[in-house]
């Protein structure tokens, strides 16, 4: 599989780590609900189909982007701003 990192180009996904789901909002700091917490950091869905992810391109410029795909086809529709 090829991703497009919006600043080095296509490169293999080896060069890049997954950094999990890019819809989800994380609590605000200042919140002690821990069941939020609880949740955010351990309760996860697994989408079937266009799914909006982190990535870092690790051994490349090290930059986060979000990345439009498909968890089903591993289709790459494309950076989002
Ligand atoms: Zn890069």
């Amino acid at each position: 599989m090829k991703i497009p990192c919006p600043h080095c180009g296509e490169r293999d996904v080896s060069e890049f780590r997954y950094g999990g789901d890019a819809t989800r909002e994380r609590p605000a700091h200042s919140t002690g609900d821990l069941k939020a917490w609880h949740d955010y950091y351990f309760t996860f869905t697994n989408p079937k189909g266009p799914h909006t992810e982190h990535w870092q391109h690790v051994l490349g410029c090290r930059q986060w982007f979000k990345l439009r795909r498909n968890t089903a086809t591993n289709v790459i529709e494309g950076v989002v701003e």
